[in-house]
């Protein structure tokens, strides 16, 4: 459930911050994820290990139609209950 929510959550900042840079196409992007916390489904905040596979396959879904559509998502697992973007290479 977490990979498909962060999905959503990941495509949405990537296309805020290339619309902020005034990006019209975007090559590659960095993602660093970790155990995502979140509430939903009526259900208290709590964490949930993410599959990078899972991930990829909910941001390929979400992107399509978008400025996104044959972005390479570079994803990577770390420590911590966070997700960073740490890159955005387009222009
Ligand atoms: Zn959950």
């Amino acid at each position: 459930m977490h990979d498909f929510l962060l999905a959503k959550e990941i495509v949405g900042e990537v296309l805020a911050v290339a619309k902020e840079k005034g990006l019209s196409k975007v090559e590659k992007v960095s993602v660093e994820i970790g155990l995502i916390a979140m509430a939903h489904d009526g259900h208290e905040e709590h964490t949930e290990d993410i599959s990078v596979e899972n991930l990829q396959f909910g941001i390929s879904a979400i992107v399509k139609g978008t400025i996104l559509e044959n972005t390479i998502f570079e994803i990577r697992k770390v420590a911590g209950e966070h997700w960073k973007l740490v890159e955005i290479e387009g222009n």
